[in-house]
């Protein structure tokens, strides 16, 4: 490769942005910078992740030493992700295991990973604190500027910067950002983590005989809990259909109210054990979760969109990082593979023709198995016919080629500018 440093601006130091930051590092004519918005990349954020074993392949292809990694940062392997019937006469009948193939679904904290991650990035090229306010392309390539007055140049601007991140509007202009701007799936969600032992107690000792992923459906909601944090720690989860959009994404959660939607679970000891374990924390909050419906494009010249910012999606799949991670995967190819930041709105348009196709369908998928799984059913038959079909595809899919596929359709797109 030339010695050219194509100088780029990663906004947003979550998963997607420090997972491309750690990836980006290693290729010697790049030179990536991070933008977080807060203070402390990694924070106390509660968030946790399960990583089936394709979001590891994907995330091995960014950083070589991951399962080592992921050890360091806590992450159990779960056995699974068991989906069993709730409720009613199939009370207990397993519907079927998912992600049973090896490694297996490591189940971990967020801010575990992220600190973990930032050791494999140059300190120095990690800002936090930083907020980007605007952007405006010019001759040199990009200006990003910060809330704190400051400004900086660059050949390219990532925005990695989450769900309502501000990048987004720059690739879609300004005009129809708000038509394809985040919007409720129709489910929402509590997840809290309490600890190993506590969780156990109230939930069964027969369901921990085995670290494992649990998914309890039926009735129009579903309860998850799997094993994180070295087993320490275990994550809680109630889910649930909204019955219209809310103005606000955020609702305070009672017993009474808990009650009430797993009214048909009266016979499930989880389902007691768990509304416990959820209300036994500070802020009992269910989040609506909202999704990109569409998107146009993820890129527009020297701007480019990865992660939530491009598309965000409802957890049914446990896919959202797993999509992340692929975006930065792709993206360490394509700039592998060039030298001058002229060829960058090549590599963008690339990935964009690679990535959204895929990314949109985990969105879209994610809010059918939603609709699947928070059903008025819960005969095992009939989940185990709907659901299966529509897992398949997220394991489908060779990186290798995926990452020759947009190298070669840059070089078709770098071909095409040269003969016109
Ligand atoms: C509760 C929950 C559980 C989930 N569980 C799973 C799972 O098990 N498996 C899975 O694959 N996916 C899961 N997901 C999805 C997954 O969390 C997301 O897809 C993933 O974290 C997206 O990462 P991101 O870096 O794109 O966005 P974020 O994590 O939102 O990071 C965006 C970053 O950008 C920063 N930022 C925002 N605006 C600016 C600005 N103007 N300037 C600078 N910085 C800015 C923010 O502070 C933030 O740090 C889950 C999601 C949720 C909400």
């Amino acid at each position: 490769m030339a010695e050219s440093t194509i100088r780029i601006a990663i906004i947003g130091g979550g998963l997607a942005g420090m997972t491309l930051a750690a990836g980006l590092t290693k290729i010697p004519h790049v030179d990536a910078q991070v933008y977080e918005a807060a203070r402390d990349i990694a924070g106390n954020h509660g968030g946790s992740y399960t990583f089936n074993s394709t979001t590891q392949r994907s995330f091995e292809r960014v950083i070589p030493s991951v399962q080592e990694l992921l050890r360091r940062a806590g992450a159990v392997p779960n056995k699974s992700s068991r989906f069993i019937s709730g409720l009613g006469p199939d009370m207990g009948t397993v519907i079927f295991d998912n992600w049973t193939t090896e490694p297996a679904p490591a189940c971990l904290r967020r801010s575990r990973l992220l600190s973990e991650i930032i050791t494999q990035i140059p300190e120095e090229t990690i800002h936090t604190g930083k907020k980007l306010v605007t952007i405006s392309s010019n001759g040199d390539g990009v200006e990003a500027n910060f809330e704190d007055g400051t400004k900086g140049q660059f050949d390219a601007v990532i925005g990695a910067d989450g769900i309502f991140g501000n990048v987004r509007k720059y690739v879609l202009g300004d005009t129809v950002a708000d038509k394809y701007a985040a919007k409720p799936s129709g489910f929402w969600d509590i997840r809290v983590l309490q600890p190993y032992e506590k969780a156990k107690a109230l939930l069964g000792e027969e369901n921990f005989e085995l670290d494992r992923q649990y998914v309890w459906i039926g009735g129009g909601s579903c309860i998850l809990h799997d094993v994180l944090e070295d087993r320490t720690l275990v994550q809680c989860m109630i889910c649930s259909v909204e019955a219209e959009s809310p103005k606000d994404r955020r609702h305070h959660l009672t017993r009474e109210y808990l009650m009430e939607i797993l009214s048909d679970w009266a016979g499930n000891p989880v389902a007691k054990g768990m509304i416990d374990l959820i209300l036994d924390c500070k802020r009992p909050y269910g989040y609506s979760q909202w999704e990109h419906r569409e998107t146009p494009t993820y890129s527009n010249g020297r701007i480019c969109i990865i992660g939530d910012a491009a598309h965000a999606t409802s957890s049914f799949h446990g896919f959202g990082a797993g999509t992340s991670i692929e975006d930065a995967m792709v993206l360490k190819a394509l700039f592998n593979n060039i030298s001058s930041p002229n060829e960058i709105e090549a590599a963008f348009k690339a990935f964009d023709s690679v990535r959204r196709e895929r990314s949109q369908r985990v969105v879209n998928s994610s809010r059918e198995i939603g609709e699947i799984c928070l059903g008025r059913h819960s005969e095992p038959d009939k989940f185990r016919r709907a659901l299966a079909p529509k897992l398949a595809f997220i394991d489908a899919i060779d990186y290798e080629e995926h990452e020759k596929e947009a190298i070669n359709k840059m070089r078709e797109i770098l071909k095409s500018q040269l003969s016109n």
